[in-house]
This record gives structure tokens, sequence and C-alpha cells, in this order.
């Protein structure tokens, strides 16, 4: 028998905010409408179309020829576990660069792999330098050395090229988390001599949360090659995926349609726009809210040359409620910006301007609210 409701809900109407916190970012209606395109199947013609052109797309965002490119079914965190459980397993070494939330996260999954790991520890609201990273190493060979490009939690932009000297020097693969700047910063994948990548759907690409683009270079392809144990996680094993991305387009599990569809929509404007147009409109407008925020007599975090664009970390004033600002930010300007993390909350703000919301109108509007709110103490 049919257990009685109370009441059945209302079809969802949620309200149409301005997402200037760490992600997700706005989303182009014509992402959400690609969304609402009829589901295919997961092995139908048109829909392997689609899986082509989306690691064709996939390759020209992140500058690479990766043959292994493609979007993981998950948010960025499913992506740096699946770069974790593929490239390390019982026996090998990693050194990880931890100053800030995700690096930390980056280590905890790391030792979920059994692998040994060396965690690096950094200042937060710092960039790494290879000899800071150098001198956390305790072995002279490592498997791989990773590091966060965008620190999200902090708001710093860690420089790649001096981090792969470093991994030669110790015989390792080199891996960036560039969650938070793909898109936004330029990610020169073949260029930087990156071995493995991830990123995420909901920062710069401005597309919903759900998808994890990863990208691995040959070496680190037959380092996969070369495993002597299975993958702890099934589905995260690109050994497995691969069937389904690849030639074979073996069955694993139910591609998440539409939201490739969304993906598929959000990296066409991407590419439409321009990488380089995109990353200095990122860059214009960051200036901006800069500039703005000193005028506001605000102080910006992080030494200018090491800041991201895509995401601003702000010192809230002393006497200033954190919480209460942003909820008065929320309710009267529909505008969310995000609170700190780990030793930052409650004395930082990150303002996200990412994707389709790096514009001039998100900029004052933020401004404008923050200079009400500061204006109410
Ligand atoms: C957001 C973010 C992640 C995690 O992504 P989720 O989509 O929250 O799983 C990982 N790394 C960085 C740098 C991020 O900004």
């Amino acid at each position: 028998m049919q257990q009685p409701l109370s009441a059945i809900p209302k079809a969802l109407t949620p309200s149409r905010r301005t997402l200037m916190g760490p992600g997700p970012s706005d989303v182009d209606d014509a992402v959400l409408l690609a969304m609402a395109r009829p589901t295919l199947g997961h092995l139908d013609p048109e829909f392997l179309v689609v899986m082509d052109q989306l690691r064709e797309m996939m390759r020209a965002v992140f500058q690479t020829k990766n043959d292994l490119t493609m979007p993981m079914s998950g948010t960025g965190s499913a992506g740096m576990e699946t770069c974790m459980v593929n490239l390390l397993e019982p026996g090998d070494r990693a050194l990880i660069g931890v100053d800030g939330v995700f690096g930390t996260r980056m280590a905890e999954v790391a030792r979920r792999t059994g692998a040994e790991v060396t965690e690096v520890k950094g200042e937060w609201g710092r960039a790494f330098t290879a000899d800071q990273l150098r001198a956390g190493a305790e072995h002279d060979r490592y498997d791989l050395v990773a590091v966060v490009h965008a620190e999200t939690s902090t708001g710093v932009l860690q420089p790649i090229p001096e981090v792969r000297e470093l991994a030669d020097d110790l015989g390792a693969l080199l891996l960036i988390d560039c969650v938070t700047s793909l898109a936004g910063h330029a990610v020169k994948i073949d260029e930087w001599g990156v071995d493995a990548a991830y990123s995420g759907t909901q920062k710069c690409l401005s597309c919903p949360p759900g998808l994890s683009p990863v990208t691995f270079s040959p070496r680190a392809v037959e380092k996969m090659d070369r495993r002597k144990h299975k993958v702890q996680s099934w589905y995260l094993d690109l050994s497995l995926i691969r069937g389904y991305w690849g030639e074979e387009r073996s069955y694993h599990h139910t591609a998440p349609i539409n939201m490739l569809y969304a993906m598929h929509e959000a990296l066409r404007l991407v590419l439409e726009e321009g990488l380089e147009a995109r990353f200095e409109r990122h860059a214009r407008n960051s200036a901006a809210l800069r500039e703005g925020l000193a005028e506001l007599g605000l102080e910006v975090r992080v030494p200018e040359a090491e800041r991201l664009n895509p995401l601003t970390t702000v010192a809230i004033p002393d006497g200033v409620d954190d919480g209460k600002t942003r909820r008065f930010l929320l309710e009267k300007y529909g505008l969310e910006i995000g609170g700190g993390l780990g030793p930052m909350k409650g004395n930082t703000w990150r303002i996200g301007l990412m994707g389709a919301g790096s514009t001039m109108q998100n900029v004052t509007l933020c401004l404008a609210g923050l200079k009400d709110a500061l204006s109410r103490r």
C-alpha cells in the first residue's frame, strides 16, 4: 500500500544568485539549456561523436596532445582520487606540496593508496619555490611529485616549470591540481611537461559541478601499465574506463549523458572565446576587483606576483562579522562570496571571478555590496 505523503513538494524554483565564491560559479544559460536536450544511450552512435568531440576540446583547453584525456564522472575531488589511485600503489613514494586545503586533501588521498607520502608543508597564502620542496624531500627518488596549481583555499598560483625540474631530479612523474586554473589561467600540460592533471567543471569552465576532466602523459600511462597491484577503486580504475572512452566502447558505468552535454557546451564556449582572450578577461576583471577592494580599505592577501585571477582572498577587517556580512550580501544582493577554510576561517573572504562570472558587472556588484555591508557595522 502506498504511504500517504503529507504534501508533495512543489517543483523547484531556485533563486538566481550571483555566484562569486570558490565554486560553483555562474553557469551560462547556453550550458543549462544543453543539459535539457534529450538523453541518448551511452553507446548511441550519436553520443559516440559527442564523446570524441569532448576529448578533442579537452585536449585544446589542457594544451596537450595526450591521448588519455577524458572526463571522470564525479566532481574535482574524483579527478584527484583518479590520479592518485591510478598513479600510486604500495611501495611507491610521493612528494606532495601542502600549503592549503587542497594540498592537504591530496596528501590524504595519496596516503590511502598505501604509498609512502612525504608532505612538504608550506606557508598558507604563499607559493612554493622548488628549493623549499627540494628541502622537504626525504629520499633521492620519488615516483610522484604533486602540487596544486591554483590553491583555491588561499588564492595562490603555483609556478609549475621549476617543479618539473625538481620532479626530473627525483625521477618522478609530475601531477598538478588545476581545478581552479583550467580555463582561467594558462595550463600548459605539454609545454610544462606535466604527466597528470585533473580539473573540475564548476570553477572556470562554468558548468555545473559533476565532472572532472583528467589528462595523462604517455609516461604516466606506462607507469599505470606496469602496476603490480590492481587499482583499489573499481569505479575510478582507468584500465577499465579507458575501454569505454577508447576504441572498444565497452560498458563500464553509464556515462552521465546530460552532464556531458553541459560540458560540451561549456568547452565550446571557452574555445569560441579563445584561451588567450579568456585569460586576459580573468586578469582584467580581477585587477579591477583588487583596485576596488583597496579603495574600500580592504587588504588583499597573497603577494601580487603569486595571486590567482579567478579567486581573490581578502582579509576581513577587525570587528566585521564574517557570517553576518555574507548573509547580508546573499539576502540583499543575491550575491554569494566564500568564507575562509582552515586557518583562514573567520578572517578571510574568498571572492571568485570564474568563467562566465568574471565580468565587470559582477565586480561592480560585489564592491557595492561590500561597501554597503561595511557601512553598517
Ligand atoms: C574545488 C577544488 C577541488 C575539489 O573539487 P570538488 O568539485 O569540490 O570535488 C579540488 N582542488 C581545488 C584546487 C579546488 O578548487
